[in-house]
Parts: structure tokens; sequence; C-alpha cells
């Protein structure tokens, strides 16, 4: 075994995709890829989809995971209408009424433009078929990267995402387009009406950071520092954000499997302890799920229970930071 592949310190994930949305993985079978490699807190944050935590929660404890209940969802940055991903930690567990249903929306939403997306590439010759996409389309939704896999499978590229996927993703290519997302301050408000914590993703791509002021006066609460996309600057500006703004700090691979962009396993190196724990108390701060009377939580060196979190999770025990 190459010891390298399994760094000690990748023990956290707070930023990674199942099939309901765009990762190549069903739900259980990325907890299965979580328990092999030693990661001990997940949060699976699929793409306007809370599908995903109550087909884990039950692997998750039997694992010996923290698993925190995430969602990501697609909004616009409103100083230029590129797309702005938001996290939502927290939310997943009796999701309300508003949530679900403006999620399905945007799903429905989705689903429906890249449909017509495949009419478009085959008004450009490409010989594909929506019966083709909807295959590997495997948790319902359709993403760009389904259509990249069914042109893949028709010989038109051999990545994913890679040169083509790329080329179709630009402004006027069959694949581009932004339909039916939510307003940050929209995604925020439906955030916090779920006890979740808004955090800022991957603030790198498309220039998201430029609108994180913005953001904190609609209430964001946090900020992804750490990203495969990252260099050391951003990172540092992260991080500088998150001092300045009080921000909570969170990160992950933004793993999706064999739909990954990024070449990295599960598991952020860059992730303490006191980051899931900062985290956790956030949430719990914001929280109007009352999980906390449980017996057996007395140990004031534990961290603030999280809603979905047990508080005599055993993680909340693990010894060992950073
Ligand atoms: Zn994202
Ligand atoms: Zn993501």
């Amino acid at each position: 075994m190459i010891a390298a592949q399994f760094p000690e310190r990748k023990l956290i994930d707070l930023h990674t995709h199942s099939a309901l949305s765009d990762g190549s993985a069903a739900p259980e079978d990325l907890l299965a890829q979580a328990r092999r490699l030693g990661i001990r807190w997940l949060a699976v944050a699929d793409h306007d989809s809370v599908g995903s935590y109550p087909r884990c929660d039950g692997i998750a404890a039997e694992a010996g995971i923290g698993l925190i209940p995430a969602v990501e969802i697609t909004s616009v940055n409103p100083m230029d209408g590129a797309p702005l991903h938001i996290l939502g930690y927290g939310v997943g567990p009796n999701s309300s009424e508003a949530l679900e249903s403006e999620l399905a929306g945007v799903r429905q939403a989705r689903t429906d433009w890249y449909r017509r997306g495949v009419q478009r590439l085959r008004a450009e010759g490409y010989q594909v078929t929506w019966t083709e996409v909807l295959k590997h389309a495997t948790g319902g939704d359709v993403h760009r990267v389904h259509v990249m896999h069914a042109l893949a499978v028709a010989g038109y590229t051999t990545r994913f995402k890679g040169y083509l996927y790329h080329e179709m993703s630009k402004p006027g290519a069959p694949l581009y387009g932004h339909v039916g997302y939510l307003n940050p301050d929209r995604a925020i408000d439906l955030i916090h009406q779920n006890s979740g914590v808004a955090v800022l993703a991957h603030p790198a791509i498309a220039g998201a950071i430029a609108a994180c002021d913005l953001l904190v006066e609609m209430g964001i609460d946090g900020i992804e520092a750490f990203h495969p996309s990252h260099t050391p600057l951003v990172v540092e500006q992260a991080l500088a954000l998150a001092r300045g703004h009080r921000l909570v700090v969170t990160g992950g691979s933004d793993y999706h499997g064999l739909y990954s962009e990024y070449d990295t396993t599960l598991g952020c190196p860059e992730l303490t302890l006191e980051n899931v724990e900062d985290l956790l108390a956030r949430i719990h701060a914001i929280g109007r799920i009352d999980v906390t009377a449980s017996p057996g939580n007395g140990d004031p060196d534990l961290p603030a229970a999280a809603p979905a979190v047990s508080p005599d999770h055993p993680l909340l025990r693990l010894p060992s930071r950073g």
C-alpha cells in the first residue's frame, strides 16, 4: 500500500457530491468510500438536493463517521450574474416545504434546460440522445456531466470534464446556461429558515470572492477557504475575510467521484477538528431543532451538538486534533 494515498490528516471532508446530483457514486457507495479511506467527518452537499442525508445517516453512524447534513444551493452572483454556490450546513433533516419545493423547482429547471441542450447539440450535428443522457442521471436530475457522459459514450470525448466540457460550457455553447437559480439572499434565507449555516462555496471560481462583502450583508455565515481550485493566495484572502467578518471556515475536496474535476480523493487535509467544532457550534447556535437534551452530554470539552449529530456521538470525543 502506498501510505501517501491515505495521509492521516485527511480525516475531514465538508464538500462532496453523490449521484443525487452530479457525483458518480450513490450516497451509500460514497459513504463506503469514506469509510474505506478513514474519513471521520463528512458532508454530502448535493446541488439543490437534501436527499442524501436520510440515505447516509444510518450508515455513517454505523461506520463511526460524523455526517453533517448539507446542501449546495446554486445561485447567481448579484454583481455579474455568474454562477455562485452557497453551501448550507445543518440543512436536511426536517427541511421545510418551502425549501423542498424551491429546490425541486431549480432541479426541474436544470433538467429541462439540458433536455433542450441535447436538442441544441443535435442541431449542431452531435449524435446524442436524451435517453442515453437519462441512463447516466441515476439520481433522477440531469446535470451537464450526464450529457458529457453521453457524449463520451458516443465517442466525442474521452473525459467528462475535459476540453469539450469547458467548450460546451462557454456562453453561447449548447450546454451553457443558468436558469431558474435562486438569488443569494433567498438561498441564505432558506438555509437560515432551515436551521442551517450558509457558506460561500469555492470563492475563487467565477470571481465569487468579489461578492463576499455583499453576501455578508445578506447574512452569509461562512466561507470555504480550502478547495482544490484555491491557490495559497486565495486561501489567505478567504481566511482574512473570515477573520474580518467573523465567518466560519470550511473546506472540502468537492469530490464528484468519476465526474470529479480535480484529481483528489475524499478528504481535505487543511481542515482541522477545530473547524468542525466551529461549524457544529454555529449550526447549534442557529438551529431551532432541539436535540441537545439527550443524556450523556455533560462533558464541557465536547463541541456543541449539531441538530442532526447526536451529542453522544462517539466522534465528539475524538482525542486527536488537527
Ligand atoms: Zn460548487
Ligand atoms: Zn460542489
